[in-house]
């Protein structure tokens, strides 16, 4: 019995594009052929997808959504929800300090794991897994990896900067102890010392602004990281992912140790492929909205990242989602750039804005882009169930209409933040409906979802390494 024919659509895969009719059972893509209409009669529900691209549900694999707390219990539903308006149908979590973990979960990976699933199990709308951050004050920060793997969590996240941050013998442990099991370890690559001697050089001087921020953190504070991070995980002889590269200078890096054949892999980010350092010349309660790290950088390494993104160098486009909120987190700007709290939202824009900025400007093509957003990411943190849409991997599905033209607006949007930093970008095409196992989340626009029909997606990654 077919539950869902969507027909007459352009079928998006990473290989290619084709006008075919898809056919959904048990939550399950059941067929893709050219021509289905003949189930249409005693299919349960039929849907007319005609001038619609049919993409693979996004996979957001950079986020810091943060789990219900008593104050705010709806933050983690609602982050879910704005994910299914902007087309993502699964996204990973980290649990770094601030997104709601206690502080035993930063004293073990197991610990962070059972609160996470515990905090998450019946609120959201969209599938979910974790990415376990591997802190300096777990007790072993390295014991539990394998047994994380063995949980279903492969993935982890290490931070070259702030208190809870690893040094180089940890994090080359930790590749290690990941890469011996099957597991792959996401590190933040920035210079500490660098930055933190180049931030006291500014306050000392009196500039204290959030124009400041970008300075403070130059390009090659991120390059010699990366360098750094790619040279720790040939000597562990284990896969790396550098998460939110955003400049030219740690793309050449990154490029360099995959002509050699490492495996090496990169993310960028939405924010950095599409806005420059001069976000922070002005009003500085505007300049605190994109102050993120590694910052925004000048304009000549945005056609570098385009490059890297369709010349492969660069793996997957995610978004480093924070939901700080102007009125709220980010007001410490008032104190010094150092203590704004870093991270903008993004969760609902991704699809919206490459679509825009890189299909529809002709930057890359839009298999390319289901290849970044859904193929490629799927395949790397082992959403082995997600990423396309071929015969007997869910029917997670995006109906994505490329001739509507729409305004970012914070006030349109779903998330638990108060701004967006694409505020009055106009953006051609638009998310239509978003369908997760064969079920509509997102209905002509309308969310008609449930709380907790989001799943916990144990992981499995192929071997990288
Ligand atoms: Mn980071
Ligand atoms: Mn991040």
């Amino acid at each position: 019995m077919t539950d869902l024919l969507v027909l007459g659509g352009v079928v998006v895969t990473a290989e290619g594009s084709t006008r075919a009719d898809i056919a959904v059972e048990g939550g399950r893509i059941a067929a893709v052929e050219p021509d289905l209409e003949g189930l249409a009669a005693s299919a349960r529900e039929v849907v007319d997808a005609s001038g619609l691209l049919v993409l693979p549900g996004v996979v957001d694999v950079h986020t810091h959504t943060r789990v219900a707390t008593d104050e705010r219990p709806d933050r983690f539903f609602d982050d879910s929800v704005a994910a299914a308006f902007g087309g993502t149908t699964s996204f990973l979590a980290f649990n770094n300090p601030g997104t709601g973990s206690s502080p035993a979960a930063t004293r073990s990976l197991m610990t962070g794991l059972r609160e996470w699933r515990a905090s998450t199990a019946s609120d959201s709308a969209v599938d979910v897994a974790p990415s376990l951050v591997v802190t300096a004050s777990h007790e072993d920060p390295v014991a539990e990896i394998a047994a994380a793997i063995d949980a279903g969590v492969p993935t982890f996240k290490a931070f070259m900067v702030y208190d809870f941050g690893l040094d180089d013998a940890l994090i080359l442990r930790a590749l290690e102890a990941a890469g011996r099991r099957g597991g792959m370890l996401q590190v933040h690559c920035e210079n500490r010392a660098i930055l933190e001697a180049l931030t006291a050089r500014h306050l000392a001087a009196g500039e204290i602004g959030p124009r400041f921020h970008a300075s403070s953190r130059p390009p090659y504070v991120e390059a010699e990281a990366t360098g750094r991070a790619i040279a720790l995980a040939r000597a562990a002889r284990a896969p790396l992912f550098v998460v939110h590269l955003s400049s030219a200078d740690a793309l050449a890096q990154v490029r360099s140790a995959r002509a050699e054949g490492l495996p090496v892999f990169a993310e960028t980010c939405p924010v950095y492929l599409t806005l420059t350092e001069d976000r922070y010349a002005g009003d500085p309660e505007e300049a605190a909205r994109y102050v993120i790290s590694p910052p925004l950088r000048q304009a000549g390494h945005l056609g570098a990242l385009w490059d890297g993104l369709a010349d492969g160098d660069l793996s997957v486009v995610a978004t480093d989602h924070v939901p700080d909120r102007v009125g709220v987190e980010k007001q410490s700007w008032r104190e010094s750039f150092d203590r704004v709290s870093n991270g903008a939202p993004g969760i609902e824009t991704l699809l919206s804005v490459v679509y825009d900025a890189g299909v529809a400007s002709g930057r890359i093509s839009v298999e390319r882009m289901v290849d970044l957003l859904s193929t490629t990411p799927a395949r790397l943190f082992g959403f082995a169930s997600k990423g396309a849409l071929a015969v007997g991997l869910d029917a997670d599905i995006v109906l994505f209409d490329p001739s509507s033209r729409r305004t970012i607006r914070a006030d349109d949007l779903h998330h638990s933040s108060d701004y967006t930093p694409f505020e009055g970008r106009v953006v051609r095409g638009a998310v239509r409906s978003t369908i997760l196992r064969g079920s509509f989340v997102v209905r002509d626009g309308a969310f008609v979802g449930r709380r907790g029909f989001g799943r916990f997606v144990e992981r499995e990654i192929e071997r990288l390494a």
